[in-house]
C-alpha cells in the first residue's frame, strides 16, 4: 500500500527515510531527541560530518556515490575515526559482517588492543583493516567453488551501508558491511550479486530516461525495497520441551487445536501487553542501528505478528533486514519468548511470509513505478510497467525458484499463501489502460472517487481505484510492485538479485527497441517518441499480457487455467524450482548483466539442493528420534494403563462394556505408529547415490510423505493420550501467550 511514503521528486531515498524515521519517532514519543536514538549506533553521515576532515569526508561520499576507489591514505583516517567513536562507545572489537550462503551473518571479531611491545598495549585500527579482511572461506558453503584446501576469502567494506555498532550480552562490536568473495574472485555472498544487480538495472533504466530526456540531473537509478516481516511468538519455556522447533524451527507433529485462526479475532487484534513489550525493546534496538521499522501489528494466525520498516535502498534494505530477523530473535528471550521465522510452524494455521515491497527510483528520488494522476499520459511510467510485465510473463520460473526451499514448501500453494504460479496482479485502474494500450492509444485514467460511508459524522473517503488482492504472489501496489511468494525466514537479497535481473533484462530489451525506432538524436521528436512508445507496448502487452491476474489465486479453477490455457509454469515443490536457477536460459541472463558467473549460478544452486537435502534429513531424524523416545513411550504407557483397567475391571467381573474395544484399536493405532517411525527411517536411509538432484527428489517423493504420514498418526495419538502422558507442548499450548 502506498501508505505515504512515495519518493517524491526532488529528496533523495536516503533523506527520505531519515525523514520519516524522524517523525515516527516523535511520534512514538519515544524521546524528545530522536537523533539520540534513531541512528545512535551507526556511523553514518551526522557522525563522519562531525569527526572526519572535510576533504576526506567529500572523497568518501564520491566513494559512496560514483563507485570511486577509496584511497589508502583517506581509508585510514577514517578507519581511526571510527575506532575512536566506537571506544567512546564501549567497543571493543570490529568484525566484518557478511552474509554468507548459509543466509546467516557471520562475523569474526577482532579485537582493538594490540601489545606495544613493550609490555603495554595500544589500540589499532587500520584504513587497510576496514577496507579489507580474510577470513578462511573454506567452511562457509561454496556450491563448489572451493575446496576446503582453497580455503582463502576475502571481505571488502560496502561503504553505501553504514557501519554500525552490535551490542549483545553486554559486549559491543563495530560491524563494518562488507561483501564476501573467493580469493579467485567469486562471489561467496548474497550480496555482491545484489549489488551487482542494481548497477544492472542502473544502467539499463537510465537508457530508457536518456530516450524520455528525463535523465537531467540523474547519475544513477537505484532498487528500493521494503521488506515485510511476518513472525511467530511463543513462551520459551514450551520451545525448550519441544525438540522440533529447537532443531527444525517448526513443529513436526501437534493435533488441530480446538481453536486455531477460525473466529478471525487475531488479525489486527489488540496486541497483548508482553508482547506490546518486546516489541518496543525490539524496535528501539533497531531505531538505534538506523532500521526505520514503522508498523507492528498482530498477523492472522494466533501468536503472530509483524514488522515493517520503511522502504530504502535495496542493499541497505537487505542488510537491515538481517539486522530486523537478528534482533527479534535476540530480544524476545528477555521477555520469556521464543521468536519463530520459519515459513510454516505450525500446521492448519496461517504460515509466515516476507513480503518484498520494490520500486526503482532516480538517484534523485522520482520513483519510476508511481502512476501518477494521468497514468495514460505518463509513456515512461507505462514502460517501466511493461518492463516487469514481460520480466515476470518470461522468468515467472526463475521468480519461482529465487524463493525454493524446504521451508517455503509448506506455505507457497497452500491455501493461506500465494500460489507456485507467478502471476501479476494489476488492479482495475491499471488493467484498464493495459487494455486501452493493447487496443490502440490510451485515452482516460480510472479515478478512484469518494467513498460514502452514510454517516453525516463520517468524512467521506477518497477511494483507491482498485481493490488489494491478497491471493496474487505478486501484485501492484499503488507505486510499486510487493513479491509476496518470498519466504519468511529467507534472506531477501537473492529474490532481489533475482527481480532486478530479469527486469534489466526486460529493460534492456525495450530500451533496444526504442532506440532503434527513434534513432540516436536527442532530445527526441515528441511525437516520433509517442508512436513508437505505443507500438512497442501495444506488442509488449499482446504478448504478455497472460501473466496478469487480477482473481483470486487461490482458486482451483485458476491453476487449470493458468497452467492448461496460459502456459504458466507451476513449479509446485521447490525441487522441481532449484533446477531452473542452473538453466540455459538463468545461466545466460545472470552473465550478460555481471551479476553471476557460469560458475557462480551453478554454485547457488548448488547450495540451494544441499540445504533442502540437510533440511528435510534434520527434520525426518528429529521425526523419528522424537517419535521413538517421546511419542511412543508414552503411547506405551497409555496402552499398559488401559489393558489394566480391563484387565482389572474382568478380573472383578465388571462389565467393562467396549473399553475392550477402545483397548484394541488403541494397540492397533500404536502399531501403526511403530511402523510408521520404521517406514521414515527406512525412506530417509535409503542410498540413492552422490547425485544431489536424484537425492532432493528422493526426499520430496519418498521421505516427506513419509514424515507426513507419522505425523497423522500421532496427532491421532495425541488425541487419545492421557494429558499427564503427552511428553511436550500441545498446539493449544503453545498458541496461547499468557
Ligand atoms: P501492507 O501490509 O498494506 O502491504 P505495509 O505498510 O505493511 O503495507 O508495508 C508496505 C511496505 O512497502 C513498507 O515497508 C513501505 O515502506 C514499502 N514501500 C512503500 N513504497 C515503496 C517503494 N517505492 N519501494 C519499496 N518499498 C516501498
Ligand atoms: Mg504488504
Amino acid at each position: 500500500m502506498n501508505n505515504g511514503h512515495a519518493v517524491t521528486d526532488g529528496m533523495t531515498i536516503a533523506e527520505l527515510s531519515k525523514r520519516h524515521a524522524g517523525q515516527l519517532l516523535h511520534a512514538a514519543g519515544a524521546t524528545s531527541r530522536v537523533d539520540q536514538v534513531f541512528g545512535a549506533d551507526v556511523f553514518g553521515e551526522r557522525v563522519m560530518q562531525q569527526r572526519l576532515p572535510k576533504d576526506v569526508f567529500k572523497r568518501l561520499q564520491r566513494t559512496m556515490n560514483h563507485a570511486e576507489p577509496l584511497d589508502p591514505e583517506s581509508a585510514d583516517v577514517i578507519a581511526a575515526a571510527m575506532k575512536d567513536w566506537a571506544i567512546e562507545h564501549g567497543a571493543t572489537h570490529y568484525t566484518h559482517w557478511f552474509q554468507p550462503l548459509t543466509g546467516l551473518t557471520a562475523e569474526k571479531h577482532d579485537a582493538f588492543l594490540s601489545p606495544d611491545g613493550h609490555g603495554g598495549a595500544i589500540t589499532e585500527f587500520s584504513g587497510s583493516s576496514l577496507v579489507q579482511g580474510e577470513p578462511d572461506a573454506s567452511s562457509f558453503p561454496s556450491g563448489g567453488i572451493r575446496a576446503t584446501f582453497e580455503a582463502r576469502g576475502y571481505t571488502a567494506w560496502d561503504c553505501t551501508s553504514p557501519v554500525f555498532l552490535n551490542r549483545n550480552g553486554g559486549t559491543v562490536t563495530l560491524c563494518i558491511p562488507t561483501v564476501f568473495v573467493s580469493w579467485t574472485g567469486e562471489a561467496l555472498d548474497h550480496k555482491t550479486p545484489l549489488l551487482r544487480s542494481m548497477d544492472a538495472i542502473s544502467e539499463q533504466a537510465m537508457r530508457i530516461l536518456k530516450i524520455f530526456g528525463t535523465d537531467a540531473g540523474v547519475s544513477g537509478v537505484v532498487c528500493t525495497a521494503g521488506p515485510e516481516q511476518e513472525y511467530f511468538l511463543i513462551d520459551r519455556e514450551h520451545y525448550f520441551k519441544r525438540p522440533d522447533l529447537m532443531a527444525c524451527d517448526r513443529t513436526l507433529f501437534g493435533a488441530k487445536p480446538p481453536k486455531g485462526q477460525q473466529l478471525e479475532d487475531h488479525y489486527f487484534g489488540s496486541i497483548p501487553s508482553r508482547v506490546l513489550a518486546f516489541m518496543q525493546e525490539a524496535e528501539r534496538e533497531l531505531y538505534r542501528l538506523g532500521v526505520p521499522v514503522k508498523t507492528r501489528h498482530n498477523e492472522v494466525a494466533p501468536c503472530q505478528f509483524e514488522l515493517a520498516p520503511i522502504f530504502e535502498m535495496a542493499n541497505i534494505a537487505c542488510d537491515h533486514q538481517m539486522l530486523v530477523m537478528e534482533t527479534l530473535k535476540r530480544v524476545a528471550p528477555r521477555h520469556g519468548l521464543q521468536c519463530i521465522l520459519h515459513e510454516k510452524p505450525f500446521a492448519g494455521i496461517n504460515g509466515s511470509g516476507k513480503h518484498l515491497n520494490w520500486s526503482i527510483a532516480t538517484n534523485t528520488g522520482v520513483n519510476l513505478l508511481d502512476p501518477r494522476d494521468e497514468t495514460h499520459t505518463n509513456m515512461q511510467f507505462l514502460v517501466f510497467l511493461c518492463a516487469v510485465i514481460r520480466a515476470v510473463h518470461l522468468n515467472g520460473d526463475m521468480l519461482r525458484a529465487s524463493v525454493a526451499s524446504a521451508n517455503n514448501d509448506h506455505r507457497l500453494g497452500a491455501n493461506e499463501a500465494p500460489p507456485a504460479i507467478m502471476s501479476i496482479f494489476l488492479g482495475d485502474m491499471l488493467t484498464d489502460i493495459v487494455e486501452q494500450l493493447e487496443a490502440g492509444k490510451p485515452k482516460k485514467t480510472i479515478k478512484g472517487g469518494k467513498l460514502d460511508l452514510g454517516a453525516r459524522t463520517l468524512p467521506a473517503l477518497p477511494r483507491h481505484t482498485g481493490d488489494r488482492n491478497r491471493t496474487s504472489p505478486f501484485a501492484f501496489t499503488g507505486n510499486k510492485f510487493e513479491f509476496r511468494a518470498v519466504g519468511s525466514s529467507q534472506s531477501v537479497a537473492w529474490p532481489a538479485t533475482v527481480l532486478n535481473t530479469i527486469v534489466a533484462e526486460s529493460l534492456d530489451y525495450l530500451a533496444g527497441q526504442l532506440e532503434k525506432a527513434v534513432g540516436s538524436g536527442r532530445p527526441v521528436d515528441a511525437k516520433k517518441l509517442q508512436s513508437a512508445v505505443g507500438a512497442l507496448l501495444q506488442k509488449t502487452i499482446k504478448e504478455h499480457k497472460k501473466v496478469i491476474f487480477n482473481g483470486d489465486g487461490y482458486d482451483k479453477a485458476w491453476h487449470d487455467e493458468a497452467e492448461k490455457k496460459r502456459g504458466l509454469p507451476n513449479l509446485r515443490s521447490s525441487v522441481e524450482a532449484f533446477g531452473v536457477i542452473g538453466s540455459r536460459k538463468a545461466v545466460d541472463m545472470f552473465k550478460k548483466y555481471g551479476v553471476f558467473t557460469k560458475v557462480e549460478t551453478e554454485s547457488r544452486e548448488h547450495i540451494l539442493v544441499e540445504k533442502y537435502i540437510k533440511q528435510v534429513l534434520i527434520e525426518s531424524e528429529t521425526a523419528v528420534l522424537m517419535s521413538r523416545t517421546q511419542m511412543l513411550p508414552a503411547a506405551l504407557r497409555q496402552q499398559a494403563e488401559l489393558a489394566e483397567v480391563v484387565a482389572a475391571s474382568e478380573a472383578a467381573d465388571v462389565d467393562v462394556g467396549d473399553l475392550r474395544g477402545a483397548l484394541e484399536e488403541f494397540v492397533d493405532l500404536a502399531n501403526r505408529f511403530r511402523r510408521g517411525i520404521d517406514s521414515l527411517e527406512r525412506a530417509a536411509d535409503a542410498d540413492v547415490g552422490h547425485d544431489v538432484h536424484k537425492h532432493a527428489r528422493h526426499l520430496k517423493s519418498k521421505v516427506v510423505p513419509a514424515m507426513a504420514d507419522l505425523r497423522e498418526l500421532a496427532d491421532q495419538l495425541e488425541q487419545r493420550i492421557a494429558a499427564d502422558h503427552w511428553p511436550v507442548p500441545t498446539y493449544r499450548e503453545m498458541l496461547t501467550i499468557k
